[in-house]
């Protein structure tokens, strides 16, 4: 691993789901990482789908209350990732696999605890983060000493940025799991789905980022959902208030919750696609979008 100097520039990187499915999403964003020194930290969600029909870790997890047989589906698409890391990816492949197999054996053997469903929820998180941290050799810092809730379970903005700046100021750089945090008792809370979104950005306000690349699997905003229109048209560029209408509308890429923390530190975000790495992606910062169509 490179290192990461205080002088230089400091990118959060976020990385989705749907860049996280497979052993291969696992040593893209590896590549993704590595090629530059300023992409300190790493925020990852939990292994999405792999094909359409596919059921996300985070569903398998949530289910897990009810059903044990998820829980298992769950642990069976991590131990097929390190399969695959370990067969592929040399020692970092064989350090992240049995990271994740530690992991998932400490799990299993807190099960019989009846865990809360967002701690059930959150071990997605939790397990990809454990995994990418070895992969990378790059410290884990969980989530749950960063990301601050309150008692019933509302996020504490203010305290978040403040405690993840004491703690991450230790730190050149650091894998941190998206989607929880705990609150003063150390209680798990989550935030609506697709909240890893707002992990990486309250990330990046608590180490003043330069930029916020939130990585996913189109190449960037459009003014319609890409998946479903083929004639749908790229924003080159679009305002943090547009976005805020667009993501309001239903525009998944990017959790409406996500804009605050940066927006309010001047920090701006660029989609990008981990699968088409060279792709410019969108910017999304203050300003007028309308002529920025590509
Ligand atoms: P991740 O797993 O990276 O968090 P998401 O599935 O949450 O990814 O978000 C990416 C998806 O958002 C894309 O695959 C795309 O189908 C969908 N999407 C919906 N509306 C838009 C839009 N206007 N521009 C880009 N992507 C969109
Ligand atoms: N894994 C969580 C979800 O599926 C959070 C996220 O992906 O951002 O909603
Ligand atoms: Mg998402």
């Amino acid at each position: 691993m490179r290192g990461c100097i205080a002088a230089m520039k400091i990118k959060v990187l976020k990385f989705g789901g749907s860049s996280l499915a497979s052993g291969a999403g696992f040593l893209r964003v590896k590549h993704i990482v590595d090629s530059e020194d300023a992409r300190c930290f790493i925020v990852v969600s939990a292994p999405g789908k792999r094909y359409k029909s596919d059921v996300k870790v985070t569903d398998l997890l949530l289910a897990s209350k009810e059903d044990a047989t998820a829980f298992e589906r769950a642990a069976d698409r991590f131990k097929a990732i390190a399969l695959e890391l370990a067969a592929v990816g040399g020692v970092g492949g064989a350090t992240a696999a049995d990271a994740v197999k530690a992991a998932l054996e400490e799990i299993c053997a807190g099960l019989s605890a009846d865990p809360t469903e967002a701690y059930l929820a959150s071990r997605g998180e939790y397990l990809s983060a454990v995994m990418m941290a070895a992969l990378l050799a790059r410290p884990f810092v969980d989530a749950a000493e960063i990301i601050a809730f309150s008692e019933d379970g509302v996020p504490d903005d203010t305290r978040t940025v403040a405690t993840a700046r004491h703690i991450l100021s230790s730190h050149k750089t650091a894998v941190i799991p998206g989607f929880y945090g705990s609150d003063t008792n150390g209680n798990i809370h989550t935030f609506s789905r697709g909240g890893s979104d707002i992990t990486g950005s309250l990330v990046a306000a608590a180490v003043q980022a330069d930029i916020y690349e939130n990585w996913t699997d189109v190449s960037g905003v459009y003014d319609r959902d890409p998946q479903n229109c083929p004639d749908a048209r790229r924003y080159h560029y679009i305002s943090y208030e547009d976005m805020r209408r667009l993501a309001g509308a239903g525009a998944a890429v990017l959790h409406p919750a996500a804009l605050d923390p940066v927006q309010q530190a001047g920090i701006p975000i660029r989609i990008r696609n981990s699968f088409r790495p060279s792709d410019e992606g969108t910017l999304i910062s203050d300003g007028n979008s309308e002529e920025f169509f590509k």
